[in-house]
């Protein structure tokens, strides 16, 4: 019997979007077992597409609400499903195992023996996972990155979905929260750190209002938010969120432990597989050829050769770090040529998805 559910549930979580998915594996079932108990593996192994009530999904498992009902709320508490407020009552949607739950249980940022354990079996099972399917080949990235506003250049096309900052007006309510992948990395291994701040994982609008009330982050206002990117940003670090337009998360990703940059960089091209549409230009009468980009970019992108450094454009993935961390400011960023905009929402991104599956 509970190796039904739990078979179930992995079909269920292989069913869903992103970079990992159930897979019939030891591996799988051994961490299943410790994420979701029976009860909760049924729910979310029975859980339709999108938000929906408990009525719903109570129908789907011909099963009473009121049995349902404390199933799921467990459920959200530990980052295993998404809710939503509306009208009074509380929607739930079912969550997939990257970006979603993996990352959910680390946002908290605590250090318990369970979290420990947890990312010991999560990294097991990737790695499982990666041995078994490879690195995919995907022919549309599901992530991109979005690039440092103040760097791009004048007289470039600046579309709102290029700047970062316009996601921080846009939204009334932003959480922050733990860098779930250098976490993850500290409790497998203390010593695991590159020096990257940890609070910088941003969160907008109704993700925003999800960690706030499960506990994994907390309010910021848009000053803090701003302050976050800039700190960010001086550390190197990669603004990267989902391929889509409406964004409602991003991340502040170092090379050495991301995984959504790592999974890019690892591939011979990662600037086909994740990039924000622009692209460095270096200004030849106020360069120093003092190298600094270079050791900088998180991408390998750059040689320094010449007089100026060299650009690499299929490993570019048009983060800015080298533009930032420029000392003579030689360095803008130029819109690329030949790069498709990001699908407007949601339903073209599911779509775009289906298609080069
Ligand atoms: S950091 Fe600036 S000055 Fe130094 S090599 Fe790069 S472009 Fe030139
Ligand atoms: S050269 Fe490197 S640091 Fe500069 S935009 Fe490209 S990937 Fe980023």
């Amino acid at each position: 019997m509970a190796e039904d559910v739990y078979q179930k549930l992995c079909y269920a979580l292989e069913q869903r979007p992103g970079r990992y998915r159930g897979l019939d594996i030891p591996e799988f079932y051994e961490l299943a077992r410790e994420l979701f108990t029976i009860e909760e593996a049924a729910v979310c192994a029975a859980q339709p597409r999108g938000l929906q009530a408990v009525a719903r999904i109570a129908g789907e498992m011909g099963k009473d609400e009121a049995e349902v009902a404390p199933i799921l709320e467990r459920m959200a508490e530990k980052g295993l499903c998404f809710t939503l407020e509306k009208e009074g009552q509380t929607l739930y949607a079912p969550l997939p195992l990257v970006p979603g739950i993996f990352e959910y249980q680390f946002m908290r940022g605590t250090d318990t023996d369970w979290d420990r354990r947890i990312a010991r079996l999560i990294r097991r099972y990737k790695e499982a996972f990666d041995a078994a399917r490879g690195v995919p080949e995907e022919t549309f990235p599901s992530t991109r990155v979005i690039t440092v506003d103040r760097k791009i250049e004048a007289g470039s096309r600046i579309h709102t979905y290029s700047q970062v900052l316009s996601y921080i007006e846009q939204f009334d309510l932003i959480a922050v929260a733990t860098c779930y992948c250098r976490h993850q990395a500290r409790l497998i291994d203390e010593s695991d750190h590159c020096g990257a701040p940890d609070e910088v994982c941003l969160q907008f609008g109704a993700g925003a209002r999800f960690v706030i009330d499960r506990h994994m982050g907390r309010e910021i206002d848009k000053d803090e938010a701003r302050e976050i990117l800039e700190r960010s940003e001086e550390a190197g670090l990669v603004h990267s969120t989902v391929n889509r337009q409406d964004i409602d998360w991003l991340c502040n990703c170092c090379s050495c432990h991301c995984v959504l940059l790592k999974t890019a960089l690892a591939t011979p091209k990662p600037g086909l597989f994740m990039n924000s549409g622009y692209r460095p230009r270096v200004d030849a009468d106020l360069c120093t050829a003092c190298s600094l980009c270079v050791e900088r970019c998180p991408a390998s992108a750059l040689s320094l050769e010449a007089d100026t450094p060299d650009l690499d454009s299929d490993r570019c993935i048009g983060c800015g770090v080298c533009a930032t961390g420029c000392p003579e400011e030689a360095v803008t960023l130029e819109e690329r040529p030949g790069f498709a905009p990001p699908p407007a929402n949601r339903k073209a991104y599911r779509e775009a998805l289906q298609v080069n599956r």
